[in-house]
């Protein structure tokens, strides 16, 4: 547009212009001045973004404070453009650095207005922030969480008296891959439909960027009152299965958060509380609602230190980590046979963690892989050693499911034999029940190949979980333990031990050989011998000791 001087509006007047509209806008109306180097925008720009204030000569230079230093080149090039007249209008999208040093998404818009000599005089437009305009969802029909701050300052409420229930579909990740990506927008429209169904005056739903649905519930509401809401919810997914014939199957997981039961809610705080309830639901077994509680969330957070922590002492050369080996004994002469070795770990503060604490966190982080490996190799580092006080000695090593799914254990096993230079007999592998959980061909192959080289398979914890009879028939042991609780379950009652009685001859008739773990005492040891186990391990003979303490062990027994 071009216009006499006299006829463009003062800087001055737009100014006002933009002041007044600024308090009713979300987005920021601007006016730069060319000719005098002038630049002003809304008030509100400066809460906002990194400017040192809402109006500023040496346009250019200053804007170089609050623009994201990778865009500023495009954004001088496109004013220079218009300044020289090659272009009317500016439209770009980059990003601006916010108050707290984030950079934010924008989108600049703005036309020129010349004056009578076809000079640029003013560029004036409005800057809008992108992520901001997204703050519905038209596939759900809910509102996103980008609008979650602004309803919530838009309704009447009293915090300690609202409850979050974050919503979210079971295994959608599986299923996406399983089903595609529009078979999950199915599912999540549907759970977005069945929230909105349940829900009355008072609650709100929002859609997550996550796919995960959130309801606000400002009706003071109880836990039984969100558990209700849940039922409600989950109904209504359950009949859409029923008219949707089965098509799909699946289940969703909720996690709560009463708002009262948070010290501290500020926006972030908030946020990784919910989604920890929710994930906590899934790690509970999912198809389930649970409540915050503080103290798993701290609990959470302190495994989540002690994983880190301990993926930085893998890297340094498993400092903290150290092997303690318990003797493993014949019953009849009492003769030591070989050692288990376990695990040790030492926090950085000194604290020692309890394996049953820390052995979960590495398999669920996957580092049981690297850690067992290093296991494996100390282990038969130290049976090489024993081997040539007592040629006869045996190691036992835990192995992880984890391990036997996800990494190639067989070759691990067969080449850190070759390379402690020990037969394959030396070593006896231990598995724990959770591994069975998973007993697919591969798993079985696995300890095939092992069986046939000639390394010893022992089935650990036999009594508890799912150690059982039918694991002893697929997986083919040559050993089982018998686990301390179920051994001292069976010290102390008369049902028990008959029990323990008969899986023992049944043991032996398989041509079996048993281990019975945790004895601690003479009495123990009296009453165990009873039931004729081949083996005995526990503290009676010695607990977990360390390598050199072992070693001397070992040489007292032989000498
Ligand atoms: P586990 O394999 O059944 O090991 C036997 C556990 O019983 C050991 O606990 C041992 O210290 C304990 N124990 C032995 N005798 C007695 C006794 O007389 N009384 C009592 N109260 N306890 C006794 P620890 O060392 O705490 O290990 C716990 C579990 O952690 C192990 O149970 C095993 O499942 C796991 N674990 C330990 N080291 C490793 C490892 O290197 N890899 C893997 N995957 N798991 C390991
Ligand atoms: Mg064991
Ligand atoms: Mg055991």
């Amino acid at each position: 547009m071009i216009m006499n001087i006299e006829e463009i509006v003062a800087f001055e007047s737009i100014k006002n212009v933009i002041e007044a509209y600024d308090d009713s806008m979300q987005d920021y109306l601007y006016v730069y001045d060319y000719e005098e180097d002038h630049y002003y925008i809304g008030k509100s720009a400066a809460k906002r973004f990194a400017m040192p204030t809402n109006e500023f000569h040496n346009v250019l230079e200053t804007h170089g404070l609050f623009v994201h230093p990778a865009d500023l080149g495009d954004l001088l090039n496109d004013l220079s453009d218009i300044r020289d007249g090659k272009k009317d209008a500016h439209n770009l999208r980059y990003r601006w650095i916010g108050k707290d040093g984030s950079p934010i998404w924008i989108n600049c818009k703005g036309r020129t207005i010349k004056d009578t000599d076809g000079k640029t005089r003013y560029l004036i437009g409005c800057i809008n922030e992108i992520g901001k305009h997204s703050v519905a969802d038209n596939d759900s029909g809910l509102l996103t969480e980008a609008a979650v701050k602004d309803k919530l300052s838009e309704i009447d409420f009293e915090p300690k008296n609202c409850y979050f229930l974050e919503l979210s579909i079971d295994k959608i990740e599986e299923l996406k891959q399983k089903y595609g990506k529009d078979y999950a927008a199915r599912l999540e429209k549907v759970l977005a439909n069945c929230v909105q169904a349940s829900l009355v005056n008072g609650q709100y739903a929002f859609k997550l960027n996550n796919g995960n649905v959130l309801v606000f519930d400002t009706l003071k509401n109880t836990e039984s009152g969100i558990k209700g809401l849940y039922k409600t919810i989950r109904q209504g997914i359950d009949s859409f299965i029923k008219k949707d014939k089965y098509d799909s199957l699946y289940t969703i997981s909720a996690g709560a958060l009463r708002i009262s039961d948070c010290p501290d809610y500020e926006g972030d705080t908030l946020q990784s509380y919910i989604h920890f309830a929710v994930n906590e639901a899934k790690r509970r077994g999912s198809n389930r609602v649970y409540f915050f509680d503080m103290c798993d969330y701290e609990k959470e957070l302190a495994n989540k230190e002690l994983v880190h922590e301990m993926r930085a002492a893998i890297s340094n050369g498993y400092d903290g980590f150290d092997m303690h080996f318990q003797p493993v004994v014949n019953r009849f002469d009492e003769n030591l046979i070989g050692a288990e070795a376990l695990l040790r770990y030492t926090a950085k503060d000194g604290r020692v963690v309890s394996p049953l604490d820390f052995i979960p966190l590495l398999e669920e982080s996957g580092l049981i892989i690297p850690v067992g490996k290093w296991v494996l190799k100390k282990a038969l580092s130290m049976a090489s050693e024993c081997r040539k006080i007592d040629p006869d000695f045996r190691v036992s090593v835990n192995v992880s499911y984890i391990q036997l799914l996800k990494s190639p254990l067989f070759d691990e096993i067969m080449s850190a034999l070759m390379e402690a230079n020990l037969p394959p007999d030396a070593l006896i592998v231990e598995l724990t029940e959770s591994g069975y959980l998973d007993n697919t061909e591969a798993v079985r192959s696995v300890w095939r190949k092992l069986r046939n080289q000639g390394v010893l398979i022992a089935i650990d914890d036999f009594g508890t979980g799912y150690s059982n009879l039918i694991t002893i028939g697929k997986l083919k042991p040559q050993i089982v333990k018998i686990d301390r609780s179920f051994a001292t379950k069976a010290l102390e009652n008369e049902y028990e031990f008959n029990l323990l009685v008969h899986i023992i001859q049944m043991v032996h008739s398989l041509d079996l050989e048993l281990v019975i773990e945790g004895i601690e005492t003479a009495e123990e040891l009296d009453r165990v011998q009873s039931l004729k186990p081949d083996y005995i391990q526990g503290y009676y003979y010695s607990k977990p000791i360390g390598r050199p303490e072992f070693i001397n062990y070992l040489n007292s027994k032989i000498g």
